[in-house]
């Protein structure tokens, strides 16, 4: 398939087949842009030293205030060159309702790791934004 205008498809080193693969790959992604740095609500632009495909990041987290074991989601989405710069000239003003509409038809890594429950890779499509503190 061709789809070089789009390249939303990475590589082996960064979007590898298997969903805890491609979330141990996440840490070998250069963190090029903060798009909103707030304690439980953390979204960054990433992108693969190899290939150079950019991916959104997003992290959501909700306090356990009885036990102290925090929910926390992460959902990673590839997105073109295009879509990152639009992205970091929107930085900290982006809305969750923007960042839910980015890659929407994409596959999409998510982990979730909610409180009483260990740490789970998957495959899903899109972005949605949890509930966060
Ligand atoms: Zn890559």
């Amino acid at each position: 398939m061709h789809n070089s205008s789009t390249n939303v498809l990475g590589c082996e080193r960064c979007w590898p087949s298997a969903a805890d693969a491609a979330w141990k790959a996440r840490d070998g992604l250069t963190l090029t842009a903060e798009l909103i740095d707030e304690s439980h609500y953390h979204v960054m632009i990433r992108a693969c030293p190899q290939c150079g495909q950019r991916f959104l990041s997003v992290f959501t987290e909700r306090i356990d205030w009885s036990n102290g074991d925090d929910a926390q989601y992460w959902t990673v989405v590839p997105v073109t060159k295009r879509e990152a710069a639009a992205l970091k000239r929107r930085g900290s003003a982006l809305t969750e309702i923007e960042i839910n509409s980015m890659g929407s038809n994409r596959r999409s890594l998510l982990r979730n790791y909610p409180t009483g429950e260990g740490p789970r890779e998957f495959w899903g499509t899109g972005i949605i934004v949890n509930p966060h503190d």
